[in-house]
């Protein structure tokens, strides 16, 4: 049973002006759950906050209590890009709460996928500074949290715009956590870049592909056949995590990707076939950005639409051809890895039939 998190506390995160990150996103994402029949399909699971136990594991001691001072019942920003309003503190505590717990009842086998639709997002906040619209790093809380609960390995998919420096950093050098990120680059926040591959006692497993302005569902697709799926396939995680941001979107207003929604119906059926085939099918998605609405609610449906199938095959790989430089990029992240005695065993030469 698919378990989802849809809880209006989080439209009470309200940015003083006019601001991208708008509860509308949220609005967006549950009105198109709701017509898809997510209620039908799956369990509604009751947002619940975040304990000081699990913000502990991610978050340094002095950020927490910083924002316990600074966030609760005012208004104000943390940097120039993240704001806090009187209802940000609960919205906050339960996105990540709620994240976790659905990675909490996956790994106990109470449910089988999860999707959680939380607003603030979370995968720039590092261990110990809020930023990019960020204040606690949601997958990072849950991914620990299935740690705690017995995951051997557990896997962060990042396929947001952005490139997620606040999780790469919480796990940086933890071999048990793998992140992979696929990001517009060079682009905010700038770091992301293929020889980031992680610390001395994680090498390898941090997983970066920054693809140039204009990659779309093509580049995408090829960036999960060509190193994903076989690091992923390698790595053995207990569960994958989707940092599932929707602002690689063809009409996206931050970023210049050009992917469509059977885009991210592509990226969501691959991590659902191997979610199947390496960890029990278990698998939990968690809204990252998006600021396009039409992208954020098409983008959402089809996760839902790939989550909630039976155990599908994985898709052949990709043969189309790449454009020069997102080619280049998937080989750099191939190479980088390769270098660093930790390869990534790709199957095939992206761009070409295996
Ligand atoms: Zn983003």
């Amino acid at each position: 049973m698919l378990g989802f998190v849809l809880d209006d506390v989080f439209l009470g995160h309200r940015a003083p002006s006019g601001h991208p990150e708008r509860p509308a996103r949220a609005e967006a994402v549950r009105d198109a759950l709701l017509a898809a029949d997510i209620a039908g399909r799956g369990r509604h699971i009751a947002a619940r906050a975040v304990t000081d136990e699990e913000l502990a594991r991610v978050h340094a001691p002095a950020y927490l209590d910083e924002l316990a001072k600074a966030v609760p019942g005012r208004t104000g920003w943390l940097d120039a890009d993240t704001y806090f309003s009187p209802g940000t503190w609960e919205a906050a505590r339960l996105a990540a709460g709620a994240t976790s717990q659905l990675a909490i009842d996956v790994m106990d086998g109470a449910l089988s996928q999860g999707i959680s639709v939380v607003r603030p997002p979370g995968h720039h906040a590092t261990r110990d500074r809020a930023m990019g619209f960020c204040l606690l790093n949601n997958v990072a809380v849950a991914a620990a949290a299935a740690r705690a609960r017995g995951a051997a390995r557990v896997a962060i998919v990042d396929w947001d715009v952005h490139h997620g420096n606040g999780t790469q950093d919480i796990f940086w050098d933890d071999p048990t956590v793998m992140y992979l990120s696929v990001h517009q680059y060079p682009y905010y926040p700038g770091t992301g870049a293929p020889t980031e591959i992680g610390g001395p006692n994680a090498k390898g497993t941090t997983v970066n592909v920054g693809l140039p302005g204009g990659s779309g569902d093509v580049e995408y697709a090829a960036v999960f056949d060509h190193v994903f799926v076989p690091a992923l396939t390698k790595f053995q995680p207990d569960l994958i995590l989707v940092s599932a941001g929707f602002d690689a979107f063809q009409h996206d207003p931050l970023a210049g990707m050009r992917v469509t929604h059977e885009g991210f119906a592509a990226m969501a059926q691959r991590l659902r076939a191997l979610a199947d085939r390496i960890c029990g099918g278990r698998i939990v998605a968690v809204l990252e950005g998006g600021y396009d609405l039409d992208g954020l609610a098409g983008g959402m449906t089809r996760v839902l639409s790939a989550f909630a199938a039976p155990g599908a095959i994985l898709p052949a790989v990709a043969a189309m051809p790449l454009h020069p430089v997102a080619r280049a990029a998937i080989e750099g992240t191939l190479a980088a890895h390769a270098a660093a005695g930790v390869p990534i065993p790709s199957i095939s030469t992206p761009g070409q039939a295996p």
